[in-house]
């Protein structure tokens, strides 16, 4: 199964690249010699805040940091502000060249992790990620559990192994049952598979013993990066019941270098689709969903486009069931979407359900593929319905070690 590329972005004017000024992303990036600083990607270039603030006679010491965590704490008010000033100066910079000492070619740069991940949380929010898996794993029982339609389950991942787009991913070793044994063995994972997700982090946090009711969601969540929450499932599936996945991902979780601002998702809000039962009065609310296609290839062929508009559950409502407890929220924490699936075969997030647990091989590059063979890169893009893009995240599988 293939499909044809993603249509091109519209460019900014005079300097081709991925990304334009109703994008505007974050991220952190080192120059050569440079120590780490927080930039915005513009067309092809990255624009230094640091020295922005310098020159504008503004402190530069939120921008001097390894990870966007400082800016982030600030708030929404700062953030809008650094938005809008960004676009005007942005806007007209080819006439005025006014930022131009403070860009950097990003082929020029090396992108780092954005932020400093303080919890890692991971749901599992697509109805049709949750149904397919539910008839891999346990066929003839109802595919969705008793409590899915009322309240979004997720896992407790691991924040210290979250790594920036590009990272080489290790084939891991861990316990798994053979096919025809009852006695599990250890090994190197022959199951190893990507999930397509979103991630969104918080930028403000909340106290111990408050709530983020879903209406708040806006004045917590900084913005949106692509997530690869890769996976061992057989390692997963012999350990995950019944306190859920552990070693089969905590290996490794990548996120895209640039962190989309929520700011620019305003053009692609969708409604959820109908939430049957009635959900408890702390789940309701007025929580959009968001148009975004999140396009999966393995060694540069197109496998699967994931349409994030059809979760079940939108991220304010993960963010509100997530802190229902009293549980605080803190600048970093990222909260994954749950692998993105929709209802068509072409739109499924995970090999698991392409292959239909290795049953159903797909073609890739003229060759067959259950689940990732070394050597293989994974990319994922995405976009949304008004065309604005979040950059990608990549990682290629390393062998065993
Ligand atoms: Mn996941």
């Amino acid at each position: 199964m293939s499909s044809p590329p993603l249509a091109p972005p519209p460019q900014w004017p005079g300097s081709p690249g991925p990304f334009g000024t109703t994008e505007l992303p974050y991220g952190v990036f080192r120059p050569a010699g440079g120590e780490a600083r927080v930039g915005v990607a513009v067309g092809n270039q990255v624009l230094d805040l640091a020295a922005l603030a310098v020159a504008d006679g503004t402190d530069p010491t939120i921008f001097r940091q390894p990870s966007l965590n400082a800016f982030l704490a600030q708030g929404r008010t700062a953030w809008d502000s650094l938005r809008r000033r960004l676009q005007l100066l942005l806007a007209n910079a080819a006439e005025r060249g006014e930022p131009a000492p403070h860009l950097h070619r990003l082929d020029r740069v090396r992108l780092q992790l954005p932020i400093e991940v303080a919890d890692y949380v991971d749901f599992y929010a697509s109805e049709h990620h949750a149904t397919n898996v539910g008839w891999i794993f346990r066929p003839g029982a109802d595919p969705l559990t008793p409590n899915w339609k009322h309240l979004p389950l997720g896992y407790h991942g691991r924040a210290g192994t979250v790594v920036v787009s590009g990272t080489e991913v290790v084939r891991p070793h861990g316990q798994r049952l053979p096919d025809d044994g009852r006695t599990p063995v250890f090994a190197a994972t022959e199951k190893l598979d990507f999930e397509a997700e979103l991630g969104w982090v918080v930028g403000v946090g909340s106290a111990p013993g408050s709530t983020v009711g879903v209406d708040d969601f806006a004045d917590h969540v900084f913005g949106v990066v692509i997530l690869n929450d890769w996976s061992a499932r057989d390692i997963q599936a012999w350990e995950y019941v019944p306190l859920g996945p552990m070693l089969g991902k905590s290996f490794a979780t990548s996120i895209s270098a640039w962190v989309l601002p929520l700011a620019a998702l305003e053009l692609s809000e969708v409604d959820p689709p109908p939430q049957q039962p009635e959900l408890l009065r702390y789940l309701q609310g007025s929580a959009p969903g968001y148009a975004i296609d999140i396009e999966v290839s393995i060694n540069g062929e197109v496998v699967s486009r994931c349409p994030y508009g059809s979760m079940y559950y939108s991220p304010a409502q993960l963010l509100a069931h997530l802190t229902v407890n009293g549980a605080r929220l803190r600048t970093g924490d990222l909260i994954g979407s749950g692998t993105v699936s929709g209802p068509e075969p072409g739109q499924r997030g995970s090999l698991l359900e392409l292959s239909w647990n290795g049953t159903r091989p797909l073609l890739v590059g003229g060759d067959t593929r259950t689940f990732l063979r070394d050597g293989d890169e994974v990319v994922m893009r995405a976009r949304t319905s008004a065309g604005q893009r979040l950059g990608e995240v990549s990682g290629s599988v390393q062998p065993a070690r």
